[in-house]
């Protein structure tokens, strides 16, 4: 036992839901459409260009911003894709990931005794990490079954404290997107306010049915006041890089930098000149969202075979599946039961809910060899 001891700064919280049913797959050998990571490999250039990198010394700090080369092509790549151009040099930082660029941007904003509008389902880190800065997180709930903002809602939410509203699409774990309209209405709430946007973008390329990604990078004056954050890992199939980015306008960014230089500093060097070069290409990000569109229907097909009734997915890696035609356990237990037994482990969407709410649903990554969803799929028929 320690002879001393501490005040926890997060009382109420346990251990991730990913990283429980991961490891509760592991244990019954379950397949595993819990947490969301590819179980294909990554594209094989960019193990050459790592490589590459490697071999010809780039091992050494990069430059606290990010590798400058990287941060042009990013640049170059939101103008191409969203219309204009952030300055690479005061508006753009590599980061260790997006959960860390959500943090940083946090720290940098919140006093204690802020507010932040955060929607539920939300993924997993957002309150945790306003809690930390000693804020305040208010939430609004998505409209089941479509998980739909209900502008109305927020507006009513709004008060002389909120600080920043969170925005994740594609959305994570309801696969929901958000239209312009949402953007439109987004711009009206925060217009004339202090509110700052943080806009969780680490789907972006991952958007079905022929869907345009709204960025807030796209909206002017939602662009003026966001930090909007991606990661690496997520879109090019290396969620264990741990890599993303951070836009933001100078003054915003400014103050964010502050912060990153006493916490990483940096980030892997290699992996940043890799990078650089691949993105470059604009093929590798423009051809995603149809190879994850085809994963999609292709598990949806599956599951036509088995009593699992869909909700709509327009993006990200998941899909989300209502089992009211199989049980009425709750999520959290139906959920443990059916990798415990069928050998298929999901996350319950009641984990990304603060205040309790049970829909008896499911949350199912197929971003999976299809080996792994049909067989997936042959345990759950017997369900
Ligand atoms: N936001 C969302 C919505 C996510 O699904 C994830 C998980 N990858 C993250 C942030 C964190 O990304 P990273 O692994 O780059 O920290
Ligand atoms: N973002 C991943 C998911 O939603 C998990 C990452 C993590 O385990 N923190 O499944």
């Amino acid at each position: 036992m320690s002879p001393v001891s501490i005040h926890s700064k997060l009382p109420n919280v346990g251990t991730t839901i990913f990283t429980v049913m991961s490891a509760l797959a592991a244990e019954h050998k379950a397949i595993n459409l819990g947490q969301g990571f590819p179980d294909y490999a990554m594209d094989e250039s960019l193990l050459e260009l790592v490589e590459h990198a490697m071999r010809n010394g780039h091992n050494q700090y990069a430059h606290m911003n990010g590798y400058g080369p990287l941060r042009k092509a990013l640049a170059d790549k939101v103008q191409y894709l969203y219309g204009s151009r952030p300055d690479p040099e005061t508006e753009i930082t590599i980061t260790p990931g997006a959960s860390y660029a959500l943090f940083t941007a946090l720290a940098t904003i919140l006093q204690p005794g802020d507010e932040v509008i955060v929607f539920e389902p939300a993924y997993d880190c957002y309150i945790p990490q306003i809690e930390l800065m000693g804020a305040k997180a208010v939430t609004v709930n998505l409209v089941f079954p479509n998980y739909r903002i209900d502008w109305k809602e927020v507006r009513a939410k709004i008060t002389g404290r909120t600080r920043a509203i969170i925005v994740n699409t594609p959305h994570n774990p309801t696969g929901s997107v958000l239209t312009k309209d949402d953007m439109l209405e987004l711009e009206a709430a925060v217009a004339g306010s202090n509110i700052i946007v943080v806009a969780d973008e680490v789907y972006e390329h991952l958007i079905f049915d022929g869907l345009q990604h709204e960025s807030v990078l796209k909206y002017p004056p939602l662009r003026e006041r966001a930090f909007a954050v991606y990661s690496f890992g997520k879109v090019y199939d290396c969620t264990g890089w741990k890599l993303g980015y951070c836009i933001a306008p100078p003054a915003l960014m400014a103050e964010f930098r502050k912060i990153h230089q006493f916490n990483a500093f940096t980030c892997d060097t290699p992996k940043q000149v890799a990078l650089a070069d691949f993105i470059n290409n604009r093929g590798v990000f423009l051809g995603l969202g149809s190879r994850l569109q085809k994963k999609r229907d292709y598990f949806q097909q599956l599951m036509t075979g088995t009593r699992f009734r869909p909700l709509a997915s327009h993006g990200s890696y998941f899909q989300i599946y209502s089992y009211d035609a199989i049980s009425d356990e709750p999520e959290y237990d139906f959920a443990i039961r059916l990798t415990k037994e069928a050998g298929v482990a999901t996350i319950p969407v009641s984990s990304f809910y603060r205040t309790p709410v049970d829909n008896r649903v499911l949350r199912f990554c197929f971003s999976k060899r299809d080996e792994t969803l049909a067989a997936a799929v042959e345990r759950l028929k017997g369900i």
